[in-house]
C-alpha cells in the first residue's frame, strides 16, 4: 500500500503488511473486504432457552472460577443468569486479565456457541464484556477474513475508515440500476459492512439480498465488458488472411486410409473461415477422445502452409508433442514439407539446428512442448499456433503463447468441453467448433469395475488379449504426493507383470525418464514388438496405437473423471472390441463411488464431463489454481446464472453507448487482475 493510502486509513507499516497478506493493497480492496459471517450481540438470550450449537449471548454473574491443571491447564468458570440456570465457561489459552473479568461476583457477557461439556453446559472460548461498562450492540457484528495479529475490531475499523473516505459513487447509472431493481453500490456496501438493526443474520448470509446481488453484478458485469474488449481488441487486429489453395491439403486427403467424417468437414470449414479473415482466429475445437481432432489440425495447418506461412504446434507433455510430431511427418514429408521438433529437453545441439531452421523458414512446421516459445525462439513468418490440450497449460505458458501470438491465428483443441456458464463468461472470447460424431466402424468399448483382490484374473485376461495378437495398456496408480514413490509402484507393477505373465513383452513408461527413452518405447509398443506398455499416467492424453485393445488402470478410484474417461479413450480405436478395465480398492469414499458409477455407465465425453462438474465444481477448467488468482470473489456461475446474462446482455451496449461508464467500472473492478483475463 502506497504512504498515501496508509495515510488514508490511519495505519502503520506493519498493518499495512497485514493487509497485504488478505491481498488488500488499496483503500478499495478494503472496501471490498466484505464479512464471512455476522455475530448477533444485539440481544441477550436467558441461558436456559439457548439452543445447542446456535451463536448467542447471555448475560450473568460469575459464581466460581478456578484454574484447572488437567487434563491441561485451564480457566474454568461459572456464570448463573436470572433464569437460575449455569452455563461453564472455558479457556484453554488465557491470560491473567481474563481472570481478572472474570472475578467472582462480577457481571459479564459472554457470546459463542453453547455445547454439552461433560460438567454441563458449557461455552469454550467466548468472548468476554463486562455487562456493566458495555452497552449492547445496536446492529450485528461483522465478522471479516483475517490474518494472525490482524484482530476483529482493528479490521473493523479500518473497513469503517475506508468507506468513509473511498468515493463510493455508482459506476452505474440509476435508470439501469432500476431496470434490473439492484440498489445502489455505497448503500449495498455499508449495509454489508455495518447492517442497520432490522436485518437477522438470516437474511444477510442470502446471496439473494438486494446488496450482494449488486456486488455480484458489478463483478460479472466487470468481467463480461472486460471479455468484450479483449474480443474487440483481437478483430480490431491485424492478422495475415491464410486462404489456401488446397495444393497440400488435397494430397494428402488422397493419401489418408479413411475419408473425414462430415463433423471433421464442418470443423474444417468453420476454422478455414476463420483464417481468412485479417484479424486473429481465436478458435476452440472441441471433439471427445478419438473424434479425430488430429488430422483436422493437420489439415488446418496445411492451409496455413499454402497461404506462405509457418505453423506452430503445441502439446503439453512430451510423449504427445512427439506423437504429434510423428504425425506430422508422415503425413507432411511425403508432400515435400519440412516438420521440425522443439522441446526442453532436446540437446542443445539439435535445438539450435531446429531454432536456426524455424528463423530461417527452412521448416513449415514445428512441432513440440512449451519450449516453442521460449523467447529464444523466432518464427520466420507464423501464420497459425495450434495448441493440443490447452486448458492443461498453466497460466504463464497460455500468456507467453498469447504474447507470441498476438496477430497470428490460433487454434486450440480439448476433448474437455467447456461448461455452458464459463463459456460465457471466462472463455466469452473463444469461438467453438464441436466434432460431434466419432468416426464409423468404432466398436463401443466395454467398462468392467473389477476389485484389485481379483487382480490375477485381470492378469489373465491380458494375456488372452496379447495372445489374439493384440496389445494392452497397465496404468498404474497415481501417487500425488511423491514422484519417487510413483516411480517404484510403476517399476514394481512392470516386475509383477513379468514374473506373471513371462511369455509376453512388456515394457514401462513413465514421467521421469529421458524423452529419448520414452520415445523408445513408445516406437516398439506403436510398432507391436511389446504386448503390454506399463505406464504412469504420463500416456494419458493423445496416444494413439489402434492394436490396443485392452486398458487396465490400478486404483481407478484415485483418479478424476476426465482422467479416466481419457485413459480409456486410449483404447476403442482399431476394428477389436476393447475393454477396459477399472481396477478398485476398498474402501471406497463417495466421490469416488459416484466417480466410478459415471465413468462406468457413460461413454460419451459431454455427459462424463456434465457430470463432473456436478460432482467438482467448475474450478478446474479455470486453471484457476495455477494462477492463484480468486476469479470471481462474490459470484457463483452456478447460482449466479441470472445476474450473468443480464450482465452480458448490458456489457455490449455499455461498450457501444457509454464508454464513459466502462472505464470507470472497469478501472475500479479489475485494476489489478487485467492481466490474466482472457488467457
Ligand atoms: P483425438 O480427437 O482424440 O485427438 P485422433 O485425432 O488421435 O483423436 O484420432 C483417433 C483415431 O481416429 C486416429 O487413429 C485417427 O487416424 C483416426 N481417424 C480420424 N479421423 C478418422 C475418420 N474420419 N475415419 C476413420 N478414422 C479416423
Ligand atoms: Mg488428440
Amino acid at each position: 500500500m502506497t504512504p498515501e493510502h496508509q495515510k488514508l486509513l490511519k495505519i502503520n507499516d506493519a498493518t499495512a503488511k497485514k493487509l497485504a497478506k488478505l491481498n488488500l493493497n488499496t483503500p478499495w480492496d478494503v472496501v471490498l473486504h466484505l464479512p464471512l459471517r455476522y455475530e448477533d450481540e444485539t440481544h441477550i438470550m436467558p441461558i436456559a432457552d439457548v439452543p445447542i450449537g446456535v451463536p448467542c449471548q447471555v448475560e450473568g454473574e460469575v459464581v466460581h472460577q478456578e484454574v484447572q491443571f488437567k487434563p491441561r491447564k485451564q480457566l474454568v468458570a461459572q456464570i448463573r443468569d436470572g433464569s437460575g440456570s449455569v452455563l461453564h465457561l472455558r479457556f484453554i489459552h488465557f491470560y491473567p486479565s481474563h481472570q481478572k473479568q472474570l472475578a467472582a461476583g462480577k457481571r459479564i457477557r459472554a457470546v459463542g456457541e453453547i455445547k454439552h461439556g461433560f460438567f454441563g453446559d458449557e461455552m469454550i472460548h467466548p468472548k468476554i464484556r463486562d455487562a456493566e461498562s458495555s452497552s449492547l450492540a445496536e446492529s450485528l457484528t461483522p465478522v471479516y477474513p483475517t490474518v494472525n495479529g490482524l484482530n476483529q475490531p482493528t479490521l473493523r475499523r479500518i473497513v469503517q475508515t475506508a468507506l468513509d473516505t473511498v468515493p463510493l459513487h455508482d459506476t452505474l447509472p440509476d435508470d439501469l440500476l432500476g431496470r434490473l431493481k439492484l440498489p445502489h453500490l455505497a448503500e449495498s456496501l455499508r449495509l454489508l459492512h455495518a447492517p442497520p438493526p432490522s436485518f437477522t443474520i438470516q437474511q444477510l448470509s442470502n446471496g439473494a439480498l438486494p446488496a450482494w446481488q449488486r456486488l455480484k453484478f458489478d463483478e460479472l458485469l466487470a468481467q463480461q465488458l472486460s471479455m468484450r474488449l479483449v474480443r474487440q481488441k483481437r478483430i480490431s487486429g491485424q492478422a495475415k488472411p491464410l486462404r489456401g489453395t488446397g495444393e497440400w491439403s488435397q494430397k494428402l486427403l488422397l493419401a489418408l486410409p479413411f475419408a473425414l467424417t462430415a463433423a471433421q468437414q464442418r470443423v474444417l470449414a468453420e476454422i478455414r473461415a476463420d483464417m481468412q479473415q485479417p484479424h486473429p482466429m481465436h478458435r476452440l475445437l472441441q471433439g471427445d477422445v478419438g473424434s479425430g481432432k488430429t488430422i483436422v489440425a493437420a489439415l488446418s495447418a496445411l492451409t496455413a502452409v499454402e497461404a506462405g506461412c509457418q505453423v506452430a504446434v503445441m502439446a503439453p507433455t512430451e510423449i504427445l508433442a512427439e506423437q504429434h510430431y510423428a504425425k506430422f511427418k508422415q503425413w507432411f514429408e511425403p508432400l515435400g514439407l519440412s516438420v521440425a521438433w522443439l522441446s526442453g529437453s532436446q540437446r542443445k545441439k539439435a535445438k539450435e539446428t531446429n531454432k536456426a531452421a524455424i528463423s530461417d523458414g527452412l521448416t513449415q512446421i514445428a512441432v513440440g512442448t512449451h519450449a516453442l516459445f521460449q523467447d529464444d525462439v523466432e518464427f520466420q513468418n507464423l501464420g497459425l499456433v495450434i495448441v493440443d490440450e490447452q486448458h492443461r497449460f498453466g497460466v504463464a505458458q497460455r500468456l507467453a503463447l498469447k504474447n507470441k501470438g498476438q496477430d497470428v491465428h490460433q487454434l486450440m483443441m480439448s476433448a474437455t468441453p467447456i461448461p455452458r456458464t464459463l463459456a460465457m463468461s471466462f472463455f466469452a472470447d473463444l469461438d467453438v467448433s464441436v466434432i460431434d460424431e466419432l468416426p464409423p466402424n468404432r466398436t463401443p468399448i466395454k467398462t468392467r469395475l473389477v476389485n484389485s483382490v481379483r487382480r490375477a484374473e485381470v492378469e489373465g485376461f491380458v494375456l488372452n488379449t496379447c495372445r489374439k495378437g493384440q496389445q494392452a495398456y497397465w496404468v498404474c496408480p497415481l501417487i500425488e504426493e511423491s514422484e519417487t514413490l510413483q516411480l517404484q509402484t510403476a517399476t514394481e507393477t512392470l516386475q509383477t507383470l513379468q514374473t506373471a505373465l513371462p511369455e509376453l513383452n512388456i515394457g514401462l513408461v513413465h514421467g521421469r525418464m529421458k524423452s529419448a527413452e520414452k520415445a523408445e518405447v513408445m516406437a516398439e509398443f506403436i510398432a507391436g514388438r511389446l504386448n503390454v506398455l506399463v505406464a504412469t499416467t504420463v500416456i494419458e492424453v493423445g496416444v494413439d496405437v489402434p492394436n490396443a485393445s485392452l486398458m487396465v488402470i490400478e486404483h481407478a478410484e484415485r483418479m478424476g473423471l476426465a482422467q479416466l474417461h481419457q485413459l480409456r479413450g486410449r483404447v476403442g480405436r482399431g476394428a477389436a472390441a476393447s475393454t477396459c478395465v477399472l481396477l478398485f480398492s476398498e474402501p471406497l469414499g463417495e466421490v469416488a463411488k459416484a466417480r466410478l458409477k459415471v465413468i462406468y455407465q457413460h461413454t460419451d465425453g459431454f455427459e462424463i464431463a456434465r457430470q463432473d462438474l456436478n460432482i467438482r465444481g467448475p474450478g478446474e477448467f479455470l486453471g484457476a489454481r495455477q494462477s492463484g488468482v480468486p476469479m470471481l470473489r462474490f459470484a457463483n456461475l452456478e447460482e449466479d446464472l441470472q445476474l450473468l446474462e443480464q450482465a452480458r446482455e448490458i456489457a455490449p451496449r455499455l461498450i457501444e453507448e457509454r464508454p464513459d461508464i466502462v472505464e470507470k467500472h472497469l478501472d475500479r473492478w479489475l485494476s489489478s487482475r487485467e492481466g490474466y483475463l482472457g488467457v
